[in-house]
């Protein structure tokens, strides 16, 4: 049977865009359907807002750092609003790049919101992106769901007093008292910023430590650095209520703690988007919280309908949701197989100073191997003379037979520019001698991954 068009993707977010752009490359005919925001969280509410944002935060360090250096520069004030309209600017400057990207592409764009009819039928209906526009009903032969995630909020009383990641972005002025709620990639990243920019911060998680998962040493570390950057940390505990006070908002601890503050945040992690996708009148498949079941090659159970990105809820990382939407691309349109090692993904919070890690933790490769352990801790050249108290943390871990490097993490300046260049390092698995042979780069903290030559300990079993 002949269908309109051989793709259609829904959600045209990192993942989606470049799935449509790859298969249209390859020649085939291809529709995206948008109903909220071209270049979806990443572009609009997520990685490139919030980077925007932690680079502004820094520049009150950098007045600060000067002085030590000689300058006798003078803090001015912040305006909240500037910064706002000059990131609004950018982000509706990319939102064209992407809609001509795909444009140039041949690739045909559908404003609006997509429901599936059935398994190859979908109908997009107007949404607020663009109210006037027509609905239009489509057939496909292949469908790739790309529809990311959204915020969730804890189950409490006085939820919706709170916001989230979305709404946090277009905040008409900057909370003086904030309390994040969540100590993962979201919550540490917005108590840094916001700390940065000079609010009183209260960042409450359940854990003993910050980020769940990433290295514990790398963790430990950067409970110090909360401390430092004046974040007040308040651990293992949870909010039970929030409430409108003539004080401002009061957030009541599970461990009978009350907090004020003009905003709280919650950063307490993302569900799929699946929800009006109309998937009953499909055979995909989807568990509690709406996250589409896939295989590895990111088919659903309905043949001809695939998911990728933070929708089958996975890996929920940008370049982790455009690897899925290439490789799909390519094996669909250009019968090419290609595998990657999500093992040696690299990951970073941008905290000040970052952080950032590829491949395994230390906990991780000691469960059933026995590891080596390499660290170093070193105040960064700059802050001798700043005199700010900031130091960097670097770590290899390393299996002890086979002498690969399975893990480097760093907690400090530039890291996440450094564990980059490192991954490649670690997907390729290279040896702790390959980086002992090569020559470091001098006078920089990069250089330290190359010179550790003696082991901290021995771990695992
Ligand atoms: P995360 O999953 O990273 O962290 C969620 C946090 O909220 C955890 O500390 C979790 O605690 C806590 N939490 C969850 N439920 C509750 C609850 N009911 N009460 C109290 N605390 C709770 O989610 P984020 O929202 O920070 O980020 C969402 C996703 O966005 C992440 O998966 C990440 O992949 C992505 N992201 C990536 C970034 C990057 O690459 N730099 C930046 C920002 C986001 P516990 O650990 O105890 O479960």
């Amino acid at each position: 049977m002949s269908r309109d068009t051989d793709l259609l993707v829904i959600g045209a977010g990192s993942g989606g865009v470049r799935c449509a752009r790859i298969a249209a490359s390859h020649g085939a005919r291809v529709a995206v359907a948008e109903g909220r925001h071209w270049g979806g969280t990443c572009v609009n509410l997520g990685c490139v807002p919030k980077k925007l944002l932690v680079q502004a935060s820094e520049y009150g360090d950098y007045v600060a750092d000067s002085h030590g250096f000689g300058w006798n520069t003078q803090r001015g004030d912040f305006d909240w609003q500037k910064l706002i309209a000059a990131k609004d600017k950018e982000i509706s400057r990319l939102n064209g790049i992407y809609t001509s990207m795909l444009d140039k592409s041949g690739v045909r764009l559908l404003t609006g919101h997509a429901r599936f009819e059935d398994a190859h039928t979908i109908l997009v209906e107007p949404t607020e992106l663009d109210p006037e526009a027509k609905p239009v009903r489509i057939t496909a032969d292949r469908i790739v769901i790309a529809t990311g995630g959204q915020p969730v909020r804890p189950d409490i009383e006085g939820a919706e007093l709170g916001i989230t990641s979305d709404e946090v972005f277009h905040l008409p002025v900057m909370p003086q008292r904030i309390a994040i709620i969540g100590g993962g990639y979201i919550g540490v990243e917005f108590a840094g910023l916001f700390a940065g920019l000079g609010a009183k911060v209260d960042l409450v998680y359940r854990q003993t430590l910050p980020l769940r998962g990433f290295d514990e040493e790398l963790r430990t570390a950067l409970h110090k650095g909360l401390d430092l950057r004046s974040v007040t940390q308040h651990e293992e505990c949870s909010p039970v209520s929030i409430s409108r006070t003539a004080d401002g908002l009061k957030i009541r601890l599970d461990n009978g703690q009350d907090l004020i503050a003009d905003q709280v945040m919650f950063a307490t992690g993302r569900v799929p988007k699946t929800a009006a996708l109309g998937l009953e009148n499909t055979r995909v498949r989807t568990t509690g919280q709406g996250r589409i079941i896939v295989g590895h090659d990111s088919e659903t159970d309905e043949p001809g309908i695939f998911a990728i990105g933070d929708v089958t809820n996975r890996l929920n990382l940008t370049p982790v949701a455009i690897a899925e939407g290439h490789i799909l691309a390519d094996r669909l349109f250009a019968n090419r197989a290609r595998e990657w090692d999500f093992d040696a993904t690299p990951k970073a919070v941008f905290f000040t100073p970052p952080l950032a890690s590829a491949g395994l933790t230390e906990e991780e490769a000691a469960k059933d191997r026995i590891v080596d352990i390499y660290t170093t801790e070193f105040r960064p050249m700059r802050h001798v003379l700043s005199g700010r108290e900031r130091r960097t943390f670097m770590k290899l871990v390393v299996d002890q037979a086979s002498e690969k490097v399975l893990g480097a993490h760093m907690y400090g300046e530039d890291a996440p520019e450094i564990i980059q260049g490192l991954s490649i390092a670690i997907a390729a698995g290279l040896r702790k001698a390959d980086f002992d042979r090569t020559i470091g780069v001098h006078p920089t903290s990069a250089e330290e991954f190359v010179t550790m030559r003696t082991r901290t300990r021995i771990s695992g079993k």
